[in-house]
């Protein structure tokens, strides 16, 4: 899981609803791009498109999320972080948590997107950089 390519980070805004009676295994949800707050729409995820959900429930308002989009629906969705970081971890399976003994426990905060995010941090020499705004990370 990178960002990388064609892939857009969303907020979550509001969880709508959990399953449908047509729709399966899903989330729902009202989110905007977190460069773009003016465009809020509502998304309905599938269960089957996640890759580090640990529990769709633990979805909530400040999620960030990493979506890949096919023909206007969310075809692949990771976690990528929240402001609260207990709320991340609850979020994500153990499993996907950095095995980095170098990172500060499971995931970094960057101040300027006010969110302790699940990945590794960009590396350059002798710094780090957030993955999403490319911003320095502070004491490194
Ligand atoms: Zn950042």
């Amino acid at each position: 899981m990178t960002v990388a390519g064609n892939r857009q980070v969303y907020i979550i805004d509001e969880v709508v609803h959990f399953g449908g009676f047509f729709q399966g295994d899903t989330v729902g949800v009202n989110a905007h791009p977190k460069e773009d707050s003016e465009s809020r729409r509502v998304l309905t995820i599938d269960d089957h498109v996640w890759d580090n959900l640990k529990d769709k429930h633990n979805l909530s308002q400040g999620t960030a999320l990493l979506l890949r989009f096919h023909l206007g629906d969310v075809a692949e969705a990771s976690v990528l972080g929240h402001p609260d970081r207990e709320q991340l971890r609850r979020a994500i399976r153990e499993r996907d948590i950095s095995p980095n003994p170098n990172l500060r426990a499971i995931a970094y905060h960057c101040r300027a997107c006010a969110l302790w995010i699940a990945q590794e941090p960009e590396t350059a020499p002798g710094r780090y950089a957030c993955v999403i705004c490319h911003t320095p990370l502070a004491g490194t």
